[in-house]
């Protein structure tokens, strides 16, 4: 792969195209419109309207990259970026939905799907049906490849045997992507990606979690319990699942880091409403110029990890090898997210303390950008395996 793009003139990070400011502008509208009049209950009942997520596939964000053949928007990766970013500066729930959906599901099944695979699931996945991606087990997190979930040849089924946690929409996803193991001994080379249908025989979801941040997206348990699932189910090779584990994550962190933007940018707005409104010895505590230093320094951030998202989203665009900068993006991204929504909290003083405005959700939304798809340590890992040779 070619490590340099020359485009004829260079353009700024930050430049986009008429088709993509025209799509950024319909999700910010439909994000300030539908969804953030619902985003404070959701959160508080810890659960996602489902008519959103209707709406979602109405508008064409379940499906941004499905070529059209399949019903879908036949857009590109960075589109998908944008999606996330402008649904997460609203809520962030909504963004880790899309882009679930979108950056690991779709992404899997576009890159290592059959074409009769492609056929059976991308013309659901564009128009209702909701994607999950399930790797993460009680006894395997960031050593992705110890988990214990048995797959056995019987016949023309694979016959699926153990149990996921953590798996991101759940509770509404009627299409699994599953990583499991022909043989706990062999390894990495054991893992074997499935794509599972939550009405399969032997299938069913257990507990959801009961989350600090993005309580309003699902988080549950998987349990397969001779579950079986037709051997032109198996994504991919047999055995060869964890190159599709690893690379559909690679992406999926650039999604990371968009949501974690978004939040920022979320939180980093109403920081500033705020302070120009709050008034202190007798004028708005944004007069002060330690504020307006804070303020500058939570904007130069946010600045700096989206100039990040943008440029690992265009590499993968363009055919370019980005796993060390979506590594980098996610890792910064959710430093920045953490430090500008705990900072606008404390622009809210007291306020921000409680659950009347809306900066402590952010705040909370905030925490698992270090946690989900490689923990920060894990992003520190693969940049120090590439920088230090
Ligand atoms: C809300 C939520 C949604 C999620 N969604 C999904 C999903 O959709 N699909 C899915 O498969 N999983 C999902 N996960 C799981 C997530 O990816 C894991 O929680 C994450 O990879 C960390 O694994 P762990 O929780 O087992 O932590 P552990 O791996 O036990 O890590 C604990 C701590 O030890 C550190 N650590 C571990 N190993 C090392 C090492 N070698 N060097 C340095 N530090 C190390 C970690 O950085 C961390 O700080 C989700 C998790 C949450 C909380």
């Amino acid at each position: 792969m070619p490590e340099v793009i020359a485009p004829e003139k260079p353009q700024p990070l930050t430049a986009l195209t008429e088709d993509e400011t025209l799509f950024r502008d319909n999700i910010r509208q439909f994000a300030e419109e539908k969804v953030r009049p619902l985003s404070k209950e959701m959160d508080e009942k810890g659960v996602f309207d489902k008519e959103l997520i209707h709406e979602f596939f109405q508008l064409g964000l379940m499906g941004i990259e499905v070529p059209e053949q399949y019903g879908g928007g036949a857009g590109t990766f960075f589109e998908a970026i944008l999606a996330v970013e402008e649904l997460s500066r609203v809520d962030a729930s909504a963004g880790v939905i899309v882009d679930v959906q979108n950056t690991l599901v779709n992404n899997a099944l576009l890159r290592w799907g059959t074409d009769e695979q492609k056929k059976r699931y991308l013309p659901r996945m564009a128009a209702e049906c909701v994607g999950a991606y399930a790797l993460s087990e009680a006894g395997s997190g960031s050593d992705a490849f110890a988990l214990a979930t048995k797959a056995e040849l019987k016949g023309n089924d694979y016959v699926l045997n153990g149990r996921k946690l953590w798996i991101t929409n759940g509770k509404e996803a009627g299409l699994f992507v599953l990583l499991a193991t022909l043989d706990p001994a062999a390894g990495y080379k054991g893992i074997t990606a499935f794509l599972v249908e939550k009405d399969f025989p032997g299938f069913t979801v257990g507990k959801k979690e009961d989350k600090v941040g993005i309580r309003a997206s699902s988080t549950c348990e998987l349990i397969l319990e001779d579950c079986r699932v037709p051997k032109n189910n198996v994504l991919g090779e047999a055995g060869k699942g964890y190159k599709i584990a690893i690379e559909t994550l690679n992406e999926g962190r650039i999604g990371i880091g968009a949501q974690m933007i978004g939040v920022a940018r979320g939180a980093w707005e109403c920081a500033i409403k705020y302070a120009q409104e709050r008034k202190q010895f007798s004028k708005p505590i944004s007069e002060f110029q330690a504020i307006q230093f804070q303020l500058a320094q939570m904007a130069t951030e946010i600045e700096a990890a989206r100039l990040m998202v943008y440029n690992a989203a265009r590499m993968k665009d363009a055919g370019i090898n980005f796993v060390k900068e979506a590594a980098m993006t996610k890792l910064y991204a959710s430093q920045v997210a953490e430090r500008v929504t705990s900072l606008a909290l404390e622009i809210y003083g007291g306020y921000g303390f409680t659950k009347d405005y809306p900066v402590e959700k952010y705040w909370r939304d905030s925490k698992i950008g270090k946690i989900y798809e490689g923990t920060s340590n894990m992003q520190l890992q693969t940049i120090a395996k590439l920088v230090i040779k």
